[in-house]
């Protein structure tokens, strides 16, 4: 079964277990359906293997702005066809996403120079893009971060992947994001963390925060929500960032990640309204 079919059979099992989120499986299920049967050879990946081994003992992650291609007519093509779906999906937002399409077609916006400001996670020429088409910029980053997390998917299903046991970082070894997700998982509860583009999973030291690297046990500590065991929210109070985490010990192996930070956004309402942040890294690129 594909990544795709994996989170539409899951979103199934949740819309029963939590009915309230129903509008939201049902957005997010629509979107896995119009991505099912696209192809995204539009991005393509040549990453410096030889040189990996250097730069990832430097904390470099594996891609970085030059080792992506992305074919700018067939990418716009995919934003249109991406764009029309949410439009169809969404019950807000349409006029917006109507001008972003716009400015696809008439080639106003540079979809590669946007998919790449988001691999680097640069806001600028997001904001700038957004402020010229006069829609919200976060409209524009969650159509090109959705395009490009698809792409990269893509790409690393269709490519073998460097090993990338000795990875230690809080971000990404393949893209540089940071994790959506951590997971408990094996016999001894290994902790993983998972990417929120590229659907990358690496090993993490269970006692440290992935966002500052703070290994003091009494400022690492964590929290659960009543009724919603497999879930909880490890926090660090050096940093005051959260990260959610899934014990796959007692939810079962191989859940799609970004379906699960879906069902667990009350986690992350608890965890703000307690003054904790959703981490953001300064990584190396
Ligand atoms: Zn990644
Ligand atoms: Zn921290």
């Amino acid at each position: 079964m594909n990544l795709v079919s994996e989170k539409l059979l899951r979103l199934t099992q949740l819309r029963k277990q939590r009915p309230q989120y129903a509008e939201i499986y049902d957005f997010y299920s629509g979107l896995c359906e119009f991505l099912q049967d696209k192809d995204a050879s539009w991005l393509d990946c040549s990453p410096e293997l030889q040189s990996w081994p250097t730069r990832r003992q430097a904390g470099f992650p594996l891609l970085s702005r030059d080792a992506v291609q992305i074919d700018v007519p067939a990418t716009n093509q995919f934003l249109c066809q991406l764009i029309d779906s949410l439009i169809e999906l969404g019950k807000e937002g349409g006029a917006e996403l109507q001008l972003v399409r716009q400015a696809f077609t008439s080639g106003q916006l540079a979809s590669d120079q946007l998919l790449l400001a988001c691999l680097e996670k640069n806001r600028e020429p997001l904001e700038a893009a957004a402020t010229a088409v006069e829609v919200p910029s976060a409209l524009l980053e969650y159509v090109c971060s959705t395009a490009l997390a698809f792409g990269l998917q893509q790409w690393r299903n269709r490519t073998p992947q460097p090993m990338l046991d000795d990875w230690q970082e809080g971000y990404c070894p393949t893209c540089g994001a940071v994790p959506s997700m951590g997971e408990f998982g094996g016999e001894e509860g290994q902790k993983r963390l998972h990417c929120s583009i590229c659907a990358t999973s690496w090993e993490m030291t269970r006692i440290k925060c992935s966002y500052c690297g703070n290994q003091e046990s009494d400022s690492l500590e964590y929290f659960t929500a009543e009724g919603d065991s497999g879930y909880r929210v490890d926090i660090c109070r050096k940093c005051s960032c959260y990260l959610k985490v899934v014990d796959s010990r007692e939810l079962g192996e191989g859940l799609p990640m970004d379906v699960e930070d879906l069902n667990t956004m009350h986690l992350d309402l608890l965890a703000q309204k307690e003054g904790f942040a959703k981490g953001k890294i300064d990584q190396k690129s």
